[in-house]
């Protein structure tokens, strides 16, 4: 035996290392789940009974620090976003806009959401509404989460047709959108949404305190397990903005959009990226836009991005031109374009893993990632190589980069 040869310190220091060993050995055994479990009792600075319109959760704080942001590597090639050993978080948080009457459907996405993917990873939600959400909004979507979950309401300036729109103008523009049978060619608080979500959501003060956010809306599916963080995926990669299905907007709801966004381009050309993704808007390199959008019902993306000079910029633009109002300018053929030209081709991701379906369309991963992820759909409902999907569009930006 040579331990009772040791001198006492020489045995202390042994044991000490030992356990230092073995302590190493524990926490290389945890799962994710363990740690996000872990990480979970100790953010948990509130109730989510606490769901008052003035909630300010501050698990954001504990979660932007949390995580030390490590350098962005450049993505290349085609990525494969299982890193389900790290324990990172990102500044992150679902969000919905939703009205009382959504209920059903709200409940719908969220517990499909919870199923396949935040039940594990535990991010907080918030909703956001134009008129005060009822207790009985409150009190079946909360129940619904161990995550923390706020309601927010919407500011009256955020949300309304601003006092210089000339309303018989704008009138005009809803009738003739009307007259050619365009849906919600007619409607005002619909133009307020796509005015809000194209410029004010990140702008909330519920949401200030995030940079990533995954948009949800209410009836929508959530077909397959998600094992990894698409947050942390995102920020490790170096992308501002995820999507999952792609597809023309209807060309009378944006008939001067294209020609503001020019005079943008040519006013402020420092803002477009040297690395852009025109080919994904336009087939002629600027000349017209050929209606390709992200569709923005589903988005993983940068609020960082939106609140950031270029975008602040061309949004005050296209405000000032009274487009959401006088035609029907949609925040996804805005969001989109703004992508494609301010961040670089590589920073748009196509979350092929991910298996959604919003009203008829739906992306159903294909293969390998269809039996990974134990996806509910099925694989021949899938808009990706439709007619009128915009996804070929997507690939040939860089055909290396996807295989
Ligand atoms: P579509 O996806 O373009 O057909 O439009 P939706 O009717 O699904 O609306 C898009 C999102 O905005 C959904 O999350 C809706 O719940 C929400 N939304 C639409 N109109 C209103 C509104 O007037 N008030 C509120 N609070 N939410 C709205
Ligand atoms: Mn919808």
């Amino acid at each position: 035996m040579v331990l009772p040869l040791l001198t006492a310190a020489h045995r202390r220091f042994i044991i000490i290392a030992l356990i230092a060993v073995l302590c190493v050995f524990y926490f290389m055994s945890m799962g994710p789940e363990d740690y996000y479990s872990s990480a979970k009792s100790l953010s948990t600075g509130q109730s989510k009974d606490s769901t008052s319109v003035e909630q300010t959760s501050d698990t954001p704080l504990l979660l932007g620090s949390a995580p030390a942001q490590s350098k962005p590597s450049p993505s290349f090639g085609n990525i494969t976003p299982h890193d389900v050993s790290s324990p990172r978080r990102a500044n992150a948080t679902l969000v919905m806009l939703a009205r009382n009457s959504d209920l059903d459907g709200v409940i719908s996405s969220v517990e499909q959401l919870e199923a396949k993917f935040n039940r594990k990873f535990k991010y907080p939600w918030v909703f956001l509404n134009d008129q005060p959400f009822s207790s009985e909004f409150k009190r079946r979507v909360s129940v619904l989460t161990d995550a923390d979950v706020s309601f927010g309401l919407i500011p009256h300036e955020m949300w309304v047709q601003p006092d210089w729109i000339d309303e018989g103008r704008a009138q005009a523009g809803r009738n003739m959108l009307v007259k050619e049978g365009v849906i919600y060619g007619g409607s005002v608080s619909y133009r307020n949404m796509c005015r809000f979500n194209s410029g004010f959501f990140f702008r909330h003060e519920l949401l200030t305190p995030y940079k990533w956010y995954w948009r949800v809306e209410p009836d929508v599916r959530f077909y397959c397990d998600l094992d990894y963080d698409p947050f942390v995926f995102m920020e490790d990669h170096d992308k501002v903005y995820g999507f999952t299905i792609s597809m023309p907007e209807w060309a009378p709801t944006i008939i001067s959009l294209w020609s503001i966004v020019q005079e943008f381009i040519s006013e402020f050309p420092q803002y477009v990226s040297p690395d852009n993704a025109m080919d994904f808007i336009s087939d002629d390199a600027g000349d017209s836009f050929n209606m390709c959008h992200f569709w923005s019902n589903f988005e993983i993306a940068d609020m960082d991005f939106w609140r950031g000079e270029a975008y602040t910029k061309f949004f005050d633009y296209l405000e000032n031109a009274g487009g959401f109002y006088y035609e029907r300018w949609g925040d996804a053929p805005v969001h989109s374009i703004a992508a494609a030209l301010f961040a670089r081709k590589d920073q748009l991701h196509f979350f092929k893993d991910i298996g959604y379906k919003h009203a008829e369309f739906a992306h159903c991963p294909q293969g390998k990632q269809w039996r990974e992820g134990h996806c509910s759909c099925n694989p021949n409902d899938n808009f990706d190589f439709a007619q009128s999907s915009c996804l070929r569009n997507f690939m040939r930006l860089d055909d290396w980069m996807f295989g």
